[in-house]
Parts: structure tokens; C-alpha cells; sequence
């Protein structure tokens, strides 16, 4: 089992007299920035004059700076932009201000594991990278309780980076939940690879050709909506609520039954196989340097891709039950 870390594991002490760089006003940026915040921590945020996010910072009562200043000035950095835009700024805006004993944070490992950022030898590496998207993290905080966090320490100049790290994670509220140390390479190739098999990737394609299927048989599209996607829901709070077998407990007979026989050969070892192949290609490297490219060369097999989901039924019907079930206008 892993070591779990809670709040009596972590002291702000270490990091309350620092100044804390937020570069980034986005999800994470946004609710990270005001956890710390409200743990007591000086927190400053380090923007693009003209960007969006300025005013945003500027009304939650922040003070901005811009991004070379606000490294200049931080004792810790949080490098809370979009993992593609992080090494031009790093390298333009952060790199030339880090000097000796400073302390970089990521929220994921991409750009460090992946040699897109190469800090200097005389300063601390670390992630605090938060299992939610940032308005859950602010949500949870401000309720009183936290999300789970992994922590990860990349390079350690000051002898002290862990701690740093779980001081973080703390002031982030993570240490109420429970917070497991990891590497960087850990952490990136797993998040990588979980959101194409099963989050993103799997999840997408299964409720896609489940649905394309039914339509097939010649059901309604409605009606296809409603089993293929809609229901997953269910099944998935259930599951994310008492497990699998929880589950199981909670259908009929019939679904246990069906479900226990015919999934796995459905979701068969040719599956799994292509689920190693793309395990594979994110671990050799292979699948960051195509999206390093694709990002370059102005993501257009993204938007085509995305195109293209808009288009399909499964969304066209999809926008029909949501507002029939009161979800959209
Ligand atoms: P985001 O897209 O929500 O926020 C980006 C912010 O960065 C913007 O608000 C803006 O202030 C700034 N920005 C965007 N483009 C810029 C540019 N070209 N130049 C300068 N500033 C720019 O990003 P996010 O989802 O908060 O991700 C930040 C980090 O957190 C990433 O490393 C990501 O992997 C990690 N992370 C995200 C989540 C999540 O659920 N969103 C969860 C865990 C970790
Ligand atoms: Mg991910």
C-alpha cells in the first residue's frame, strides 16, 4: 500500500513567510490560489497584462503582477497555465528570474517529465497535483474538507522539498482527504494514459458505438441515448459510491447476469491489447511528442476532431434529452 499523508503529517510553518507565485488564473489557478488564501499564506498572481484572467484575479482582491514580475518576486512559483503554453513561458518569463533556492510547482508532471522544462540544479522541483478540477478544490474547501492530491518531488536542492510540498498540499486543503506521494514520471504517464483508455478515450468511444449500435438495431436515437449514455451516470455514481460490486447489488438479476457474461466479450483481450499499445506509446514518449507537434503546427486535427463529435447524433440527440430533463436550456 502507499503511504497516505494527513494533516497532522504537514506544517505550514515552512511556508508561511514565503511569497507564493500563482502563474495562472484558470481552474487550478483560480481555486488554488484562494485555498492558499484563506490558509493564511501570502499569495501573489503572475498573468499576461492583457489577458482575460487579469480583472478576474484583480476582483477576487489579489494582487497582479505581470509573469516575469511576479517570478521575481515569489518564492514559490506555481506554474498553473496550460501545460502546451508552460515551456515558452518558462522559458521567457520564469527561467531568467529563478534564482538559487527558489521553488517550482507543477499541479502535473507533462512538461518536467518530458524534458519540455529543464530547471536549473539549484532550486526545488516539486508537484502538488490535485485528483479535481480546480472549482471542486474551492468547493470542497470552503466546506470544510478537501480533495486527494498526489505529491511529488523531482529535484530536491533545499533538503526540504517534501515538506514544501506537503505545506502545499495542506494550505490546498488536500491533507483533510489524504494525500500519496509519487514521482513525476508516475503520475504524467498514468494520468496519460487513464484519460485515453478509460476517462476520455474509452469512456467516449464505448458510449459512442453503444449508442451507434442501438441506432443500428433500429431503436430511436432517444431511447439510445438513454441507455447508452444517460444511464452510465447512474451506474458510474453507483460504482464511484460503493464499488463494483455495490453495484452489482443495486441492478436486477438480469443486468448482473447480462452484464457479468456478455461484457467481457465485449470489452475482450483485443481491447485490452490496444489499451497496452497506447500505454506503450505514452511511456516511450511517443504520443508527447505527437501532441507537442500537433500543438506547434496549430491543433487543427483537434478542432477537426472535435468537429466532428459536435456533429455526431449521439450529441444532436444528446442536446434534446438535456434540455427535456431540464440539464440545459
Ligand atoms: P486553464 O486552462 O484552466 O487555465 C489557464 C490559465 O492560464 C488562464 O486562465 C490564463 O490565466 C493562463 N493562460 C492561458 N494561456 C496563456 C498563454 N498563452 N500565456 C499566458 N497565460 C496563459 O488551465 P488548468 O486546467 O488550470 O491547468 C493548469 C495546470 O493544472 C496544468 O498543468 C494542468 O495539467 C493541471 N491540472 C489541471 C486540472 C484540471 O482539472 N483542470 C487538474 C489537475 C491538474
Ligand atoms: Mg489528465
Amino acid at each position: 500500500m502507499v503511504r497516505v499523508y494527513f494533516d497532522r503529517d504537514a506544517n505550514l510553518d515552512i511556508i508561511k513567510d514565503k511569497v507564493i507565485a500563482v502563474i495562472g488564473y484558470g481552474s487550478q489557478g483560480c481555486a488554488q490560489a484562494q485555498n492558499m488564501r484563506d490558509s493564511g499564506l501570502k499569495v501573489i498572481i503572475g498573468l499576461r497584462p492583457k489577458g482575460e484572467s487579469w480583472k478576474r484575479a484583480k476582483d477576487d482582491g489579489f494582487d497582479v503582477y505581470t509573469i516575469p514580475e511576479a517570478a521575481r518576486i515569489g518564492d514559490i512559483i506555481f506554474m498553473l497555465v496550460p501545460d502546451m503554453v508552460q515551456p515558452a513561458i518558462y522559458r521567457e518569463y520564469i527561467e531568467p528570474n529563478l534564482s538559487e533556492g527558489k521553488v517550482l510547482d507543477f499541479a502535473h508532471g507533462f512538461n518536467i517529465h518530458f524534458k519540455q522544462i529543464v530547471p536549473p540544479k539549484n532550486i526545488d522541483v516539486m508537484m502538488v497535483a490535485p485528483k479535481s478540477p480546480g472549482p471542486r478544490l474551492r468547493e470542497t474547501y470552503l466546506s470544510g474538507f478537501g480533495v486527494p492530491a498526489l505529491i511529488a518531488v523531482y529535484q530536491d536542492y533545499s533538503g526540504k522539498a517534501k515538506d514544501i510540498a506537503l505545506a502545499v498540499a495542506k494550505a490546498l486543503g488536500c491533507t483533510r482527504a489524504g494525500v500519496i506521494e509519487t514521482t513525476f514520471k508516475d503520475e504524467t504517464e498514468s494520468d496519460l494514459i487513464g484519460e485515453q483508455t478509460v476517462l476520455v478515450g474509452g469512456l467516449i468511444e464505448l458510449i459512442k458505438k453503444g449508442f451507434e449500435v442501438l441506432v443500428e438495431c433500429g431503436y430511436p436515437p432517444e431511447l439510445a441515448y438513454f441507455e447508452a449514455c444517460n444511464e452510465a451516470k447512474l451506474i458510474m455514481d453507483l460504482i464511484y459510491q460503493r464499488g463494483v460490486i455495490g453495484m452489482l447489488k443495486a441492478v436486477s438479476d438480469t443486468a448482473k447476469y447480462g452484464g457479468l457474461t456478455v461484457g467481457p466479450k465485449v470489452i475482450d483481450e483485443h481491447v485490452k491489447e490496444n489499451m497496452r499499445k497506447a500505454a506503450r506509446d505514452v511511456q516511450s514518449g511517443k504520443f508527447a511528442q505527437e501532441w507537442i507537434n500537433e500543438h506547434a503546427s496549430g491543433e487543427k486535427t483537434l478542432r477537426d476532431l472535435m468537429k466532428e463529435i459536435e456533429e455526431h447524433p449521439l450529441e444532436k440527440v444528446g442536446a434534446f434529452i438535456r434540455r427535456m430533463s431540464g440539464l440545459e436550456k
